[in-house]
């Protein structure tokens, strides 16, 4: 992708390799935007690792790029290959062109996001800040087009955070013939049960706010009016409760914390020395791990038992990380009318929905950096075809091609003084 650059006459000093070795290497390029430009640059991310894919799995060899009944088949032709290609492709097309963008557009294809100890886009913001420094960022590695009737293009602007928390009790246990109140299992299961009964408080940011207010266009009868209702000041109650059936937008409204394992017991004709569960969170932006530790302690009120947390090694800690989700991103004003704009020439009478993602992204890092990032992907994926980390990976090359269109006209509206 470098030498493509390169060969399309992009300066030496404008494409550079580099990494913390020969393996994780990232491309940074930068576009130049016109001289003397006083506004900071755009910086678009973008991953080129790709989760596994064993050839006896496939239809088609998942590290060839097929062709095939109208899609593009290959491990990465979702995530994100295709936004990858599109990138770079579009620098060439308006290098070609001889388009001056209002200000520098910057470039970052980078290592390790799926995995893996050398992430791009961490390396660059704490090696090279100076080359990816920016106003926003955009991330196509999130977002997407759905294109039922009508249409709806959905760009993430926050993220929740992950965390995983072990709930613990021992006991000096003995003989089941004689069974005391005092039980590890017991303690565990309480909490367990106290905790599926205790939804965490609803909340809303600036992003699920619209969210929810553009849905309710798009919904019909009781839902509409739900999603109105808990938009109002104070929500209603019975509006929330009957939201919170979805799995999805009880995600998008709380904090959510399940249990996801259990072991207990050495020997069935014994008490219990030890029981443990893992209940697994997903944080609403604002709150870090530990908050939410503290909160379940206060919740099982047992002092039987411990929760501590764990890291995505297994290794638990008596306190989380500080660290905290992903800030949700401002619905800037040019950013919206620009995405608004394309988006309704490409696909008209498109909704224009902001997401909060359950999921993490590399967002995470430029965010947390102080540079705003927006998952916007113009590559309409269609209903029932998510198959990114899964088998037969692939894009329908029509949907490809417009989303290369709709990055082309985006890039353009956003650093275009006419808008
Ligand atoms: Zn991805």
């Amino acid at each position: 992708m470098a030498q493509r650059l390169l060969d399309a006459g992009f300066a030496e000093a404008d494409v550079v390799v580099l990494g913390p070795n020969d393996r994780k290497g990232n491309m940074v390029a930068r576009f130049r935007g016109k001289a003397g430009s006083t506004l900071k640059p755009i910086l678009i991310i973008a991953h080129l690792d790709v989760v596994e894919a064993q050839r006896r799995d496939w239809t088609t060899d998942p590290f060839k790029f097929v062709e095939k009944d109208g899609y593009y088949y290959g491990r990465g032709t979702q995530d994100m290959k295709n936004s990858d290609a599109i990138a770079v492709a579009n620098f060439i097309r308006m290098r070609k062109e001889g388009f001056v963008p209002d200000r520098d557009i910057i470039l970052a294809l980078t290592a390790d996001e799926e995995g893996g100890r050398s992430n791009g886009v961490d390396w660059l913001l704490k090696n090279h800040r100076d080359l990816i420094d920016a106003e926003y960022a955009l991330n196509p590695d999130s977002g997407t087009v759905r294109t039922d009737n009508p249409p709806a293009v959905e760009f993430e602007a926050a993220e929740k955070l992950y965390a995983d928390y072990q709930v613990l009790a021992t006991n000096a246990g003995g003989h089941s013939s004689l069974p005391t109140p005092d039980n590890a299992i017991y303690h565990v299961a309480d909490a367990l049960a106290v905790l599926q009964k205790s939804p965490f408080p609803f909340e809303l940011n600036a992003v699920t706010r619209e969210y929810f207010s553009q849905m309710a266009k798009l919904e019909t009868h009781q839902i509409a009016a739900d999603m109105r209702a808990i938009l109002t000041t104070p929500p209603d109650p019975a509006a929330i409760e009957r939201l919170s059936q979805d799995p999805a937008w009880n995600s998008t409204m709380r904090t959510t914390c399940v249990a996801t394992m259990l072991s207990a017991g050495h020997a069935l004709n014994a008490l219990p020395q030890r029981a443990e569960a893992n209940v697994n969170c997903r944080i609403f932006p604002g709150h870090s791990q530990e908050e939410i530790r503290l909160t379940l302690v206060k919740l099982f009120n047992d002092p039987k038992l411990s929760v501590r947390t764990r890291n995505s090694a297994g290794e638990v800690a008596d306190h989380g990380t500080d660290r905290k989700p992903m800030a949700p991103a401002p619905l800037r004003d040019d950013v919206m009318n620009a995405l608004r704009g394309v988006a309704g020439k490409l696909w008209p009478g498109a909704a224009v929905i902001p997401i909060m993602e359950v999921g993490a992204s590399d967002s995470v890092y430029t965010s947390n950096a102080g540079i705003p990032s927006y998952g916007i992907c113009g590559v309409a994926i269609d209903r029932d075809d998510e198959r990114a980390h899964g088998k037969d990976e692939r894009v329908r090359v029509d949907s490809f091609y417009k989303g290369l269109e709709f990055y082309y006209l985006f890039l353009k509206a956003l650093t275009s003084p006419a808008g």
